[in-house]
């Protein structure tokens, strides 16, 4: 058993404006990162099927999105978020590409999957594109995973520096997933306070203030999103995998380090080992310094492997 790694070239035609955190550069530090990776096994994410984005966005913002594509230069979904001529393929490439690795984890394939595709997904709302992101491609893959495959419980961890105001905007109601966020907080989007649950409780905030290195993230996780994780059992567990809460990104003020996430990718995998037969899909989100983006995707693949393998 192995980890695959999806990603495809289609991914570098989402071009933002000159300035933009979320730039074609990014993949290339995770491949650069990840050149000599000989283990992984890599696969061309494949373009998603409408029938995906409809588990979760409705039709007419689909077509919103699909009639919004420019020929050329860039229109603005919102202050953030802009589509260029190869915007909805890239998009059509991660969410494929999420829902490919759950198939492929499900079936046996591979213990762990890691999606490097972008633009990312866990901002974008049902029917509202925002954050840099189009489709809630780790929302989609939860959904494919309960209705498609039949499972009973997935679980969502996201550890982007950002709240996945969209992951849990598109889970609210599914009390079938449980999903869990780390996030800086006051910090973009504004949302994630403890007080959001979801409707069947199935949400968990924790907020974390400016300046959180990773002794505290640490206990934060031991203490309260490990065990609620163990209570849920899930049957295979996601990770929205940002890695913006890194002491050198841009975009934020948090202080983990690469051995961060490798820990917290560790505890993640603990869980899928005791409940979900090691089961583990992981997407990119955020993460705007390329040389940490870089480094800490290597840590993050690297227990994944270690932990597949
Ligand atoms: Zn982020």
């Amino acid at each position: 058993m192995t980890t695959i790694l999806y990603t495809h070239d289609d991914c570098d035609g989402h071009v933002t404006p000159q300035g933009h955190p979320e730039r074609v550069e990014r993949l290339g530090a995770i491949r650069a990162a990840l050149a000599d990776y000989d283990a992984l096994d890599r696969r061309e994410a494949p373009l998603g099927n409408p029938s995906d984005v409809l588990r979760c966005h409705p039709e007419d913002y689909l077509d919103r999105v699909r009639d919004a594509v420019p020929d050329e230069g860039w229109v603005s979904l919102d202050a953030d978020t802009q589509l260029s001529p190869g915007s909805l393929t890239a998009a059509w490439r991660g969410v494929g590409g999420c829902v490919a690795a759950v198939d492929a984890v499900v079936a046996g394939d591979a213990a762990s999957a890691f999606v490097a595709c972008r633009p990312p997904g866990h901002h974008a709302e049902r029917a509202t594109a925002m954050g840099f992101c189009l489709f809630g491609n780790i929302a989609i893959a939860a959904k494919h995973a309960l209705d498609h495959h039949g499972l009973s419980r997935v679980a969502v961890v996201d550890f982007d520096v950002h709240h996945g105001n969209g992951t849990q905007d598109l889970l609210w109601d599914e009390a079938r997933a449980l999903f869990v966020s780390s996030h800086q907080m006051p910090l973009y989007p504004g949302t994630g306070s403890p007080h959001e649950r979801g409707a069947h409780d199935n949400v968990m905030n924790l907020p974390l203030a400016p300046m959180t290195g990773g002794a505290e993230m640490r206990r934060l996780y031991r203490d309260e999103v490990i065990p609620a994780l163990d209570d849920f059992a899930p049957e295979l567990v996601l990770i929205s995998a940002g890695f913006d809460a890194h002491r050198d990104d841009p975009l934020a003020n948090l202080n983990w380090t690469e051995d961060d996430f490798a820990w917290v990718t560790g505890a993640i995998c603990d869980v899928a080992d005791a409940h979900a037969r090691g089961r583990v899909v992981s997407t990119l989100e955020g993460g705007y310094d390329l040389h940490a983006l870089g480094n800490s995707a290597a840590a993050h693949v690297t227990v994944l492997m270690e932990r597949g393998g």
